[in-house]
């Protein structure tokens, strides 16, 4: 069954690797991994002339040398996996233990909420080990405990506190509104002098490619924007507006009304010229600020794209020792080159070996303006799933406004691979939710499988999967506006 599927294209000519039998295993590692009866394996035997047996049943060795398989756990607290590869007359065995992560491992439910009073003052704390887009990020609000993203929380907000779970504390954002941030992230503060804050002087300001829609406020807001088609809507919490305001046209912005919704909410609906590209919201010199982007003229010319080689940190590891942000760097670059080549400004996130933070990724494409960010990785299958299960080529993407560009993405790389085009998918992944820009992540083919791992040490891999990122790049940019 392995590979049945995907004896694709790119699998007849995977180049032969002929070395010393070793057996050498990239999943599981250390540490403990989360199965029930059946466990992913992959690595390598050194020869793509070897053959290799894994608790006694046989598993393909691929040309390269590498493996995958899904096989069965033997029973038992401690089970292990026997690995015998064999060439000519040599034998080489290896044991695998499986470290199960046993059901203590898993999370302790929600301690019964207790009441809290108070105001706070959300912040992040210095730490050297984070850098200074880490340290400046909004902190992420959740409905639960850990539970779903609610909204970005600005640093140096205030808040009143209504309730503590365990560590995580519950802000009330508006009358009926609530959400949970880390406690860590809080520290007592006196109550403001002015609760709710009166919003008033709406402005519209139409400026290069984007319009700001201000509002003076007495400290910074919580809020929040959603994109509905032909609109925007931009709620502030813990406010209160007079009523009727509204402000004249500018740029992409047809026209803005302040409303109080009261309970400590105030919504600026604004009517939109077009879909807008992306927004921003800070708060600057005692006032709140929206800025909308529009769309660029379509096509690549002057067209920043902001390609983000996926890891390190972190990052999957292929059969024989392909390293997933080794290839993520090589597609990103070759992707930049035929980019540039078509008159669009590529900037890459990433450029050496070296970590960068997911944050830090953002904040560099956000300093560049881009106009659309593609991160770049190839797959391998989390605890207890096959290999396969990560075959083919899905696109992940978070705001529905950036559903256009991972469906083409998705077409386009996976034909650039000789890939099955599986899926998009929504996820809340870090690098998803910024707004500045539409942000997509590519997950191209899967790293564990031995023919994808030989196809991605090719240049041909390489450049097709660069080729399938600039195709479908082309293509959003060119095609009629969402
Ligand atoms: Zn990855």
């Amino acid at each position: 069954v392995v590979l049945a599927a995907g004896a694709c294209r790119s699998g007849g000519d995977i180049p032969m690797v002929d070395g010393p039998l070793a057996i050498e295993v990239r999943y599981p590692a250390a540490e403990p991994v989360a199965v029930t009866d059946s466990v992913s394996v992959w690595g390598s035997v050194g020869s793509g002339r070897a053959t290799l047996r894994v608790n006694g049943r046989r598993v393909p060795v691929a040309p390269s040398g590498g493996f995958a398989a899904f096989v069965a756990l033997p029973a038992g607290d401690r089970p292990a996996l026997e690995l015998e590869a064999r060439l000519g007359r040599e034998v080489a065995r290896r044991t695998v233990p499986v470290a199960r992560a046993v059901a203590g491992d898993a999370p302790a439910p929600h301690p019964v909420p207790e009441p809290a009073t108070g105001w706070v003052r959300v912040r992040r704390l210095p730490d050297p080990a984070l850098d200074s887009a880490t340290l400046a990020r909004p902190v992420f609000a959740r409905w639960t405990p850990g539970g779903a993203l609610a909204i970005p929380l600005p640093q140096g907000v205030l808040l009143p506190a209504e309730a503590r779970a365990g560590d995580a504390i519950r802000l009330r954002l508006a009358r009926g509104v609530a959400a949970w941030i880390p406690a860590a992230d809080a520290e007592p503060a006196a109550a403001p002098a002015a609760a709710p804050v009166t919003l008033r002087a709406l402005r519209i300001t139409p400026g290069a490619g984007r319009t700001v829609v201000t509002l003076e406020a007495g400290r910074v807001l919580a809020g929040h924007v959603e994109a509905v088609p032909g609109r925007l809507r931009w709620t502030l919490y813990g406010a209160t507006a007079a009523p009727g305001s509204a402000a004249a046209a500018g740029g992409v912005v047809a026209g803005a009304e302040l409303r109080d919704a009261g309970g400590g909410q105030v919504v600026v609906d604004l009517s939109l010229r077009g879909a807008p590209l992306g927004w921003r919201v800070t708060w600057v010199a005692g006032r709140q600020r929206l800025e909308v982007r529009e769309h660029p003229a379509p096509g690549l010319a002057g067209l920043v794209v902001a390609l983000d080689p996926g890891h390190p940190p972190l990052g999957s590891t292929g059969p024989t020792g392909l390293r997933e942000d080794s290839v993520t760097l090589a597609v990103a670059r070759d992707a930049a080159r035929r980019l540039a080549a078509l008159g669009a400004r590529p900037v890459l996130t990433r450029t050496d070996p070296l970590p960068v933070s997911l944050d830090q990724r953002l904040a560099v494409a956000e300093a560049a303006d881009a106009h659309v960010f593609v991160s770049i990785h190839v797959n391998a299958p989390g605890d207890g799933r096959p290999p396969e299960s990560v075959d083919g080529t899905r696109v992940y993407w978070l705001d529905p406004r950036t559903l256009p560009l991972a469906r083409v993405l998705k077409d386009s790389v996976a034909a650039g691979l000789g890939q099955v085009p599986v899926a998009t998918v929504q996820s809340s992944l870090a690098v998803l939710r910024a707004t500045w820009f539409p942000a997509v992540l590519v997950e191209g083919t899967a790293l564990s499988l031995p023919a994808r791992e030989a196809l991605l040490r090719t240049p041909q891999g390489v450049a097709g999967y660069a080729a399938g990122v600039v195709r479908g790049v082309l293509a959003w940019a060119a095609g009629p506006l969402p």
